[in-house]
């Protein structure tokens, strides 16, 4: 109970957000039965070998444009980091203490006197992966996943990222349903996922939906856990083609399927945090 109360403290300070499905997306009472809502792909086996992607991508032929877009309106690289408010502060596999993204938040900065409102954009071209409103802790959040083959692998190189061995056992310090053990999908293919959390109002977007770089998500909210104004983002790499059709936990009418997806985004290892500012850096790198 403790350690819940302790959790949870964190979590309102961290102010982070949930996400929710586009079905359930006007329906604020959830009475989904138990089963779990992220797509597993078939042949799938836990790994403790590292998935080396980098040295196998197969860069995209398609001329995409393509751009590292600032996720906030009027504010650049250095802007973001005068606004961050929460630093990124990752937990080992398994615990949900930390930070899991970053936050940015203002009073005032510049011209602008409230950060509520100010419009969402869209980090990196992508596909709607979870599209939810009224989430503990997220709040109205969306999730996009880029596949790392569609990313130009002269970005995709200057990123660095890796992919951790998945631990069989992440040795859950929440209350996590058993059913996140049933999820063992295929690391043959790796995405970005980046979430944007406590939306002021729910998204539309339909699960797929290809979302073009910069494209406006949302407005910036207090949605979920969240005690002032701010977004809340959060990046992963993990399996690609999941999408999540609800997400839940630390409250009482949290269903198992929801618990469940929780515990596999920010708890099971499928979905390895990276430093946001690791693709911030990378703003205006390239313009479509
Ligand atoms: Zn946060």
């Amino acid at each position: 109970m403790k350690q819940f109360l302790v959790l949870l403290g964190i979590l309102l300070l961290c102010a982070c957000s949930p996400y929710q499905t586009a079905g359930a997306l006007n329906n604020a009472v959830i009475t989904q039965a138990p089963s779990l809502t992220a797509v597993k792909p078939e042949n799938t086996q836990r790994t403790n070998t590292p998935t080396q992607f980098s040295s196998t991508l197969t860069p995209t032929s398609t001329p995409i444009p393509y751009c590292v877009h600032s996720p906030l309106a009027g504010e650049d690289l250095n802007g973001l980091k005068e606004i961050l408010s929460n630093p990124f502060d990752p937990p080992p596999f398994g615990q949900d203490g930390g930070h899991h993204g970053v936050d940015f938040a203002y009073f005032t900065h510049g011209d602008q006197t409230s950060i509520q409102g100010l419009p969402i954009y869209n980090l990196l071209s992508g596909y709607v992966a979870a599209n939810l409103a009224d989430t503990i802790p997220y709040g109205n959040l969306v999730i996009i996943e880029t596949p790392l083959n569609e990313i130009p692998s002269e970005l995709l190189s200057g990123l660095a990222l890796s992919m951790d061995p998945v631990p069989d056992d992440p040795n859950y310090r929440l209350n996590c349903p058993t059913q996140v053990f049933d999820f063992n999908p295929s690391l043959d293919k790796l995405s970005i996922y980046h979430l944007y959390a406590h939306l002021e109002e729910p998204a539309n977007f339909p699960l797929s939906e290809y979302i073009e770089c910069g494209s406006t998500i949302g407005k910036v909210g207090s949605t979920g856990m969240s005690s002032n104004p701010h977004l809340h983002l959060e990046t992963r790499l993990g399996p690609s083609s999941i999408t999540f059709n609800n997400m839940d936990h630390y409250t009482a009418s949290a269903s198992i399927e929801e618990m469940t997806n929780y515990c596999l985004w920010r708890m099971s290892g499928y979905f390895q945090l990276f430093n946001p500012f690791i693709l911030l850096e990378k703003i205006n790198v390239t313009k479509p």
